[in-house]
């Protein structure tokens, strides 16, 4: 069968639905939606294979918890297994992690490109993904988080952050007029936040593609060392129940964008030899530090995350950032219980959270859980590690102070719940131990890393794993490094350059 069409769920009556086209992809988010509508603007007949279901904006959530339901990954439940547990956050819906992300949009830096070419031996990328970074900025009318949608928290983190004498700046996003309803991770009901499910998906469709959700991939089909499609079973998006066989038959190529955590765990479970895989897992760990403020702050209202200054990318190695959370996870950090944690909230209103992702050098592996096809990621930060995460701590800290906080919730095992201005210096001996704080995982990469030696990588400079015809990789999970900066512009970059060079081969 072929034409363009979407294919939901199918009972297991059905038997098994087979579709064949040029290529698939595997992963609907920021790299799988790039690599599609660029495959599908070459002319070539392109099907999406999609694990979770198709919601449109009247159906997501309002809660966190209903985010956690309807659009993560395994209910947000996958944790990094360390010295603490911190979860790893990732959405399983069409468009991926970009419906419920913060939209942020920062180019690939100079730097990291250099790396790339001294540290992997892949050359000639820098031009090529800021010039698909930069027509996927209009295409995705990228703007500067508009003055009625800021809110009183990035405001107040401007002020913070000009008092004290750094360089920052309201955030440029992938939205077309922010509303500020500070809803982003709970997917934008107003349409503004340009996740994939919007626009690269529905032009792929358009393109004569296919798109196949509630559609778990369970192996790459290879024959011999050439991959000639993708196999699974549909998966009930409610009730989990398991639906009727689907067989995608690609004549061109298989692309693999199903996420840091489930890419090396899907290449394994399909037979991809490469001792790589599963390797090189970084991530950008953070945590959140409340400012209280004597007038009311609403942090709610106003874009989800608005502020950001990269003055601290190289030293100590961190990227800040404000951010808003739902009232329900903002009770999860304050701790307490009972009429305690009641007055705690009472203080809601004026309260500022404001975050950091470190710019971590830990390493860690994802491997198939057993006895499941969950992934399973092992990670920890070492001692240079915390003391950065400390550090973003601290800086967050005086940031609050400068904007005119009365105090701060640092949210440490074991210090003071609040600390005043006079008191700061407390944190320079805040532990250095992770299970001290709460902190996420969100910005993910490696898995299956891009370099020219086979031995020290899964995928070239094309995202062609090597070894093998007809198999990439167009995802996170190539990237060899920790960018310091938000990821997904990069790998959109990127998965544009891989599709265009098997289009072109
Ligand atoms: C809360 C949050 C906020 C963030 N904010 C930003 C931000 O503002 N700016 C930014 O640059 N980055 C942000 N990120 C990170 C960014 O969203 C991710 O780095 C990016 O989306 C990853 O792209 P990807 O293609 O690798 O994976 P994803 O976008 O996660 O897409 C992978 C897709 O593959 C699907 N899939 C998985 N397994 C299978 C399978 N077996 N078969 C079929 N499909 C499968 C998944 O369901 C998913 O849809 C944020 C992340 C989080 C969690
Ligand atoms: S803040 Fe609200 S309107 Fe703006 S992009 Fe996020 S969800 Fe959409």
């Amino acid at each position: 069968m072929s034409g363009a069409r979407h294919i939901a769920f199918e009972e297991r009556s059905k038997g098994t639905i087979e579709v064949e086209v040029d290529y698939v992809v595997v992963g609907s988010g920021a790299g799988g939606a790039a690599a599609a509508v660029t495959l599908a603007r070459g002319g070539a007949e392109v099907a999406i294979v999609e694990a979770g279901a198709w919601r449109d904006g009247e159906h997501y959530p309002y809660s966190a918890y209903g985010s956690m339901r309807d659009l993560m990954d395994d209910w947000g439940s996958t944790v990094a297994v360390g010295r603490a547990f911190w979860p790893v956050v990732q959405a399983r819906t069409m468009g991926g992690t970009t419906v419920i992300n913060s939209a942020i949009c920062v180019r690939t830096p100079d730097d990291i490109f250099a790396q790339w070419e001294k540290e992997r031996g892949i050359g000639g990328l820098r031009d090529r993904v800021l010039a698909h970074q930069e027509r996927i900025e209009r295409e995705l009318s990228v703007e500067e988080v508009p003055p009625a949608a800021r809110g009183r928290s990035n405001l107040l983190a401007m002020k913070g952050a000009e008092g004290l004498g750094w360089d920052s700046h309201y955030m440029r996003r992938y939205v077309k007029g922010c509303e500020g309803t500070g809803q982003c991770l709970q997917g934008c009901r107003k349409l503004r936040k340009q996740s994939t499910n919007l626009n690269y998906v529905p032009e792929t469709i358009a393109r004569g593609g296919t798109v196949l959700s509630c559609a778990p991939v369970s192996r790459v089909v290879l024959e011999g060392t050439r991959a000639i499609g993708v196999r699974g079973h549909f998966v009930h998006p409610q009730t989990r129940a398991k639906g009727a066989v689907f067989f995608v038959r690609a004549r061109k190529g298989v692309f693999v964008a199903a996420s840091v955590t489930h890419t090396p765990v899907l290449l394994a479970r399909s037979g991809v030899k490469s001792k790589m895989i599963g390797e090189q897992f970084r991530a950008h760990p953070g945590t959140g530090v409340f400012g209280c403020y004597d007038e009311p702050v609403d942090m709610n209202v106003g874009a989800t995350q608005g502020w950001a200054s990269t003055q601290f990318r190289k030293e100590p190695g961190l990227k800040l950032e404000t951010l808003a959370i739902p009232p329900e996870l903002v009770a999860s950090r304050l701790t307490g219980a009972g009429v305690e944690l009641m007055k705690r909230l009472a203080e809601y209103r004026h309260i500022a959270m404001w975050c950091h992702a470190v710019r971590a050098e830990s390493v860690g592996t994802v491997r198939p859980a057993p006895f499941s096809d969950k992934p399973m990621v092992k990670y920890g930060l070492d001692r240079a590690d915390m003391e950065r995460f400390r550090q973003g701590m601290i800086l967050l800290a005086k940031q609050h102070f400068a904007a005119g906080a009365k105090a701060i919730i640092p949210g440490i095992q074991g210090m003071p719940y609040k600390l005043t201005a006079d008191q700061v210096g407390l944190l320079d001996d805040a532990p250095l131990d992770p299970k001290k704080y709460i902190a996420i995982l969100s910005h993910l990469f490696g898995g299956a890393i891009m370099g020219r030696d086979p031995a020290s990588a899964v995928v070239d400079g094309s995202g062609r794993v090597h070894g093998y015809q007809g198999l990439m990789v167009a995802d996170a999970s190539v990237i060899p490094s920790n960018l310091g900066v938000n990821p997904q512009h990069t790998i959109m970059g990127l998965a544009s350059v891989f599709a265009e060079d098997a289009l072109a081969a």
